[in-house]
């Protein structure tokens, strides 16, 4: 087994967490998490099933009846002291981060400061939570709105992202006074623990903050979304699971946010700075190996620019260097499995059977199997699977477009509509095409657009829900109306 060079190695962790206990299976069973630049087993973790879901779940029940009556600003200095442990082990963080999920170590640096930067957020945030009084129609009465916990959270995340998508969750849920049973993905479990851990050291009482590992993601899923004790259940991942998910929770009546797949365009006309459009091309397509819901899959640029920005595009391509996340050379990671590199090798193949070239690229790489070559391909059309499916690797396809209206056709035909990208010049087109454009998020000029303080969300297909941002409160609260009769 690889031993991790972490300064603080009580952040490995590899026992589930609940009610404040790190725990084995009851039937002392684990699973494997591997590493996916060297496949070789990083750790064993405790394997969990149902009983041990539920038994997470009543006690976060119990636990969240003291925490619901603290103040606002009491949550919040306690969610501030996970923060500031957070930044304090961000190197650690990192490591285990790189070593489970394979990105590259900068990037998982970043990750870091972004998952801990929604839990001072909404530690700031969760003091401004105000209720209303409602000017009456009778004069005695008063109509008073509060707002409440909405209850037990309970929430499955994804490996891509193993810190953030679970603080982005769990910080507005703790803060509101609501207490949380997480699910992480079985490729990625550590980075959860760890978090887990400095949970337990910044004094989140037992039974808040709880992490269930385990392989049986069916039944522990079933059991997070049939319970009744829970209020609310929230999903990152892709959007078939979170159908069959919504699904299961609609027999409880549970409140539902789901963050789900996506299939971005960016738009590319002719009046855009044609360098900073191939440079924000690059940074949204190639983060994490283009392994995101908001990385590119589109790629749509017009006629008159196509052939210079292509050959920009793979000039710029070429130059990146695939390896090991923690080798400071390395700019592209692996992805996160075999299984998922013959999936985007099976896209590409679909594509230059169709007639799609590829300008760089096009292959698995030689560095391992799961590893794919950066990749651009032109001559892309709209009847090959590469326009509809989400790509989820290191391959930027580019179509090809001549009118707006074309344009905003392309960005529209999909079912998804989480993150969109326009590269344009013109200030009365920019207005038109972004609210044509059927996105819950829209970047101008820009592709870095994710941050705490934004609703992060789709439309259509893509989800319902926002994470981050004021708005990010709403989803773990309940209104409560107050009719105070007979003044
Ligand atoms: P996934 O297969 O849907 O898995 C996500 C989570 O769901 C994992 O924890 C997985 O557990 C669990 N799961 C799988 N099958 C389940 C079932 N039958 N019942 C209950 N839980 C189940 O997605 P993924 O491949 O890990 O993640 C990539 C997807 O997430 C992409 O589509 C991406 O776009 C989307 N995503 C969306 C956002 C957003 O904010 N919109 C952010 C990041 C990712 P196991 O790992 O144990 O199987």
């Amino acid at each position: 087994m690889t031993i991790l060079a972490l300064s603080d190695k009580s952040l490995f962790k590899t026992q589930a967490y609940i009610n404040g206990q790190w725990v084995d299976a009851y039937n002392g069973a684990t699973f494997n998490v591997t590493d996916p630049a060297t496949g070789k087993v990083i750790a064993e973790v405790a394997d969990l099933g149902v009983a041990q879901t539920r038994q997470a779940i009543e006690s976060a029940q119990l636990a969240m009846q003291s925490w619901k009556r603290q103040t606002a600003k009491e949550r919040s200095n306690t969610l501030r002291k996970w923060f500031e442990l957070i930044m304090d082990n961000q190197e650690d963080l990192s490591i285990i981060m790189t070593a489970e999920q394979g990105k590259v170590i900068a990037e998982s640096r970043g990750e870091v400061a972004y998952g801990a930067s929604f839990i001072e957020w909404f530690a700031e945030e969760g003091k401004r939570i105000y209720g209303d009084v409602i000017p009456n129609t009778t004069a005695d009465r008063r109509s008073i709105v509060i707002k409440q916990p909405i209850g037990v959270v309970a929430a499955i995340t994804p490996w891509n992202f193993p810190n953030a998508m679970i603080t982005r969750k769990a910080a507005p849920a703790l803060v509101t006074g609501c207490a949380i049973v997480l699910k992480p993905a079985a490729e990625t479990p550590l980075s959860a623990l760890a978090i887990a851990e400095l949970a337990d050291r910044a004094g989140i009482p037992a039974g808040l903050f709880n992490v269930i590992t385990g392989l049986n993601a069916p039944d522990i899923g079933n059991e997070l979304t049939s319970n009744p004790i829970v209020k609310k259940f929230t999903f990152t991942g892709s959007t078939p699971v979170g159908k069959m998910l919504m699904e299961q929770c609609a027999r409880t009546v549970k409140r539902t946010s789901m963050e789900l797949g996506g299939n971005a365009p960016v738009i590319v006309f002719d009046d855009a700075d044609i360098d900073k459009s191939v440079a924000g091309a690059i940074g949204t397509k190639f983060r994490n190996a283009g392994q995101t819901c908001i990385c590119a899959n589109r790629l749509i640029v017009q006629d008159t620019i196509y052939d210079e920005f292509v050959a920009k595009l793979t000039a710029k391509v070429s130059e990146f260097r695939i390896g090991n996340g923690f080798d400071s050379n390395t700019t592209i990671g692996p992805l996160i499995s075999e299984k998922a590199a013959d999936k985007v090798d099976s896209l590409v193949m679909d594509a230059k059977t169709k007639g799609a070239i590829a300008t760089t690229g096009g292959d698995k790489d030689k560095a391992g199997a799961n590893y794919y070559q950066a990749t651009v391909l032109s001559n892309v059309t709209e009847d090959m699977r590469i326009f509809k499916e989400e790509i989820f690797g290191p391959v930027a396809p580019v179509f090809k477009f001549s009118t707006e209206e074309q344009a905003i056709e392309m960005a529209n035909d999909t079912e998804f509509g989480l993150a969109s990208y326009i590269f344009t010049e013109n200030m009365s087109r920019t207005w038109r095409v972004a609210e044509a454009i059927e996105y819950g998020m829209v970047g101008v000029n820009e592709v870095a657009i994710s941050s705490e303080i934004i609703p992060f969300g789709g439309v259509k297909e893509s989800g319902q829900g926002r994470e981050g941002s004021k708005y990010g409160l709403d989803d773990y609260l309940e209104i409560k109306y107050i009719c105070i009769g007979d003044l």
